[in-house]
């Protein structure tokens, strides 16, 4: 996760500018975006400052003074993006018509002009993000224990460790009574968003979600369905492969034909699958090693951990992180205070003010989580020399998936040259590792693409509010093969059980991060002498200790967001397509030892 600029993150508020009787000309543009830029930067830096108290120090009075800080830089951006639609109509340079539109794009929530519509649409976001906040499950039978009800990080370790399809069925059922009391408030807040898009001169709020994308709306969801096509008999053969394996544990609570039970897949929402791997595993699957015992048996610190990360980039030709990084991250859980623990990248004044907050234990998890981290402080780094509107990745997706590709060299020969293992396990053990890996990364495709392909239609009308469930499970079943273990019906809402949803957070950026983490690792590893198709398997290619490949990912990074996206992909990988073939180079082992597998058994739902 990284630490995202408010003015891109948070929803902002935003009134149709009236009609300017004066002309605006170019100078006017560039002298307008250059204050601009000035004063964002200005007002963003102190928020991030206050943020980074908040989070490292939870008391009401932080909480009150970084939420302050944040609004003033809001505020300010939706100001700001107001008046810039006065230059729409100019044919401005290059970089000036970019920033333009960036300050327009960037907004996820456009509200009506209309002052009581959009104070009411600004209160049914935060009571939907509340409402979400705020659920839980009381369960009867914890009527007198001392925690009579389970928060959402309770049920995700439920889901995660119980195999008791009674308890997971109850559990599944439990969490998803708390959407449907957010239905009224959601279809009013589709209506009111829907009519600030209008006013801005998108078809609807879908619409100018897909807008950021620097491709007509319509071509941007054509290209999706291209990029799932790619990659779907992938996900089919993995589908197939646990659903039998769950048949033999399960019986018929899973279904030797037909959709996957959303209850068993050790996650909530079905979206990451990798807590049943100890069900589905190979035999003979354990690659010898177990990197958490050995980070534990040396004693290693979480400063050490950060080290084995930075080294990393070190070895790619990227310069050492700065001193203030090591003296103001916070690494370690304090046993004083509340911190927010869940790992985040910074970069406090948008300059050179890095750091992570996270709380370290030497273990594999960590380990892989802080090589992910960095690349979002090494990409924040590259683009600081950019003016302040490009100082973002090329796309939102871009960001996580740099994080993702550094941790997909994180192979076991990486940890052979750091001397953590002594020998990499033989190629028999691939496949324990790719399915462990496929049932987070390839699980997760379908679910990423379907909440948005569900937004979009219900803010486009295509979907209306007497069918929100009825097609978000109509689009769960299509996508990812998934249907529900009990009946549901439009008393429910399912979708408003997702953060994303309720918080109104665009989603489609994991999707793209998933796909396109893959094309970069390709591309890299060719650099780094390990090419698709050659002696070096892709998920055995660690980039480590490659200048070649250092230099290709630095030359994407530095561009920052001030260039259309196509050109940032095609600095790296040669392409301006996204291609998801590049996870079927990945998986091509797993891939053929599925189909062997799943002989003989159904495929498909
Ligand atoms: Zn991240």
């Amino acid at each position: 996760m990284k630490k995202s600029l408010p003015l891109l993150a948070a929803a902002a508020w935003l009134a149709l500018a009236s009609c300017s009787k004066s002309r605006a000309s170019t100078d006017d543009a560039k002298q307008f975006l250059s204050e601009t830029e000035a004063r964002l930067l200005a007002l963003n830096a102190e928020g991030q400052r206050a943020d980074w108290v908040h989070e490292n120090f939870i008391t009401d009075d932080t909480e009150g003074l970084s939420a302050k800080a944040d609004q003033r830089a809001i505020d300010e951006t939706v100001k700001r993006a107001k008046e810039s639609t006065s230059f729409t109509e100019l044919a401005l340079p290059d970089d000036e018509a970019r920033k333009v539109k960036l300050l327009k794009v960037g907004l996820v929530l456009a509200t009506p002009s209309d002052p009581k519509e959009s104070e009411e649409v600004t209160r049914l976001s935060s009571s939907l993000d509340g409402a979400y906040g705020k659920g839980k499950y009381c369960p009867e039978r914890l009527k007198n224990a001392p925690n009579k009800c389970l928060e959402v990080e309770d049920i995700t370790k439920i889901m995660a460790n119980s195999r008791d399809p009674k308890e997971l069925l109850d559990v599944w059922t439990g969490w998803h009574a708390i959407s449907p009391p957010m239905r009224k408030d959601f279809t009013r807040f589709v209506e009111l968003s829907n009519k600030g898009a209008r006013e801005l001169g998108f078809k609807d709020t879908g619409a100018l979600w897909r807008s950021k994308y620097d491709l007509p709306p319509d071509d941007f969801s054509k290209e999706l369905d291209r990029l799932w096509d790619q990659v779907k008999p992938l996900y089919v053969s993995l589908h197939a492969y646990v659903r039998w394996k769950l048949h033999e544990r399960y019986g018929d609570a899973v279904p030797a034909n037909g959709p996957l039970p959303a209850h068993l897949l050790g996650n909530i929402w079905a979206q990451d699958w990798t807590n049943v791997y100890p069900l589905v595993a190979p035999k003979s699957a354990d690659p010898g090693y177990d990197l958490t015992q050995i980070l534990k048996g040396r004693n290693t610190s979480a400063r050490d951990m950060v080290h084995y990360g930075e080294n990393f980039f070190k070895s790619l030709g990227f310069a050492p992180l700065p001193a203030t990084f090591w003296e103001r991250s916070l690494f370690e859980k304090p046993r004083d205070r509340d911190v927010v623990c869940h790992a985040s990248a910074w970069d406090v004044d948008f300059v050179e003010d890095l750091r992570v907050k996270m709380c370290i234990d030497p273990t594999a998890e960590y380990f892989t989580t802080i090589h992910h981290e960095l690349g979002h402080n090494f990409y924040q780094r590259a683009y600081m020399a950019q003016p302040f509107l490009f100082r973002d990745s090329a796309n939102d997706g871009f960001h996580e998936a740099i994080g993702d590709t550094i941790a997909l060299s994180v192979t076991p020969e990486y940890l052979v040259k750091l001397g953590l293992i002594r020998q990499a396990p033989d190629a028999s053990k691939d496949i324990g590792l790719l399915l462990d890996k496929a049932l987070d990364k390839i699980a997760f495709l379908p679910f990423g693409l379907m909440i948005d392909q569900w937004r979009w239609k219900v803010f486009s009308g295509e979907i209306p509010p007497d069918k929100y469930n009825q097609a978000w499970w109509d689009l769960r079943f299509k996508y990812q093969g998934i249907a529900p273990p009990v009946a549901r019906g439009e008393a429910d809402f399912d979708p408003g059980a997702k953060y994303h949803v309720a918080a109104d957070i665009p989603y489609m950026r994991y999707f793209l991060a998933d796909i396109l983490q893959f094309q970069f690792h390709r591309a890299l590893a060719k650099e780094a002498g390990c090419p698709a198709g050659g002696d070096v398997p892709l998920h055995r290619c660690s980039i480590y200790q490659s200048k070649a490949a250092g230099d290709k990912l630095n030359a994407m990074l530095q561009m920052g967001a001030s260039k259309p996206w196509q050109d940032a992909l095609y600095t790296i990988s040669g392409r301006r397509e996204m291609d998801a073939g590049a996870i079927r180079d990945y998986f091509k082992p797993l891939e053929a030892w599925l189909n062997q597998q799943n002989q003989g058994k159904p495929a498909g739902w």
